[in-house]
């Protein structure tokens, strides 16, 4: 049986995971599935999604898990995606990871690829602030990195032990990460 494609995307806040995402689910024609995105529309339109996950996403906290699992869930089940998908903010913790890994089991067609961006804190800092989305002020930053360190990074310790993590350098231009990221990728 041939299996579809996956690409997870790893990185801090501001490593520019989400506009290589992005960028290259447009270049490749695998649809993005990004809950950062996901969450910020359920906010703007007052979902009931939305109306919960907002005190966690302006305090640079995780939304809950029991927010977005099912959520997930249905996501891989549409149509869209079934012949490849990149997931960008997914997983941010070792029980969405292991979540994750149970669905794609579950599923059984694809096979993934874990992608790890790795850009110094000060670059990230600097970027950060020059986005300036409604969730990137000073102190939410600061407080995104530290869950970044507690939460997520355990997850890369997860994927790296399981041998299933390719590290890339995010520290250059955005032409360049697409370009060594691009080389990386085994389709
Ligand atoms: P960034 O990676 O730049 O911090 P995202 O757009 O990926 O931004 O996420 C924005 C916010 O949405 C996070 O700070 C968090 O509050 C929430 N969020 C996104 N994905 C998840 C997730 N998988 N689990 C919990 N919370 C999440």
């Amino acid at each position: 049986m041939s299996h579809a494609k996956g690409l997870i995307f790893l990185g801090p806040p501001g490593s520019g995971k989400g506009t290589q995402a992005q960028l290259l689910s447009k270049q490749l024609a695998m649809p993005h599935i990004s809950t950062g995105e996901i969450l910020r529309e359920a906010i703007s339109k007052k979902t009931e999604l939305g109306e919960k996950a907002q005190f966690y996403v302006y305090q640079g906290e995780l939304v809950p898990d029991e927010l977005l699992l099912d959520l997930i869930r249905e996501r891989f089940n549409q149509n869209d995606i079934q012949s490849g998908w990149i997931l960008d903010g997914f997983p941010r913790n070792v029980s969405q990871a292991t979540f994750l890994d149970k669905l794609l089991l579950e599923l059984g067609k694809f096979s993934e690829q874990v992608i790890n961006l790795e850009v110094s804190d000060k670059r990230l800092v600097e970027r950060l602030l020059l986005r300036g989305r409604k969730d990137d002020t000073a102190e939410t930053i600061r407080r995104r990195l530290e869950v970044y360190r507690e939460k997520t990074q355990p997850v890369i310790d997860y994927y790296r032990q399981h041998c299933r993590l390719t590290s890339v350098d995010g520290n250059h231009t955005l032409e360049e990460v697409t370009a060594s990221l691009k080389e990386v990728i085994t389709i």
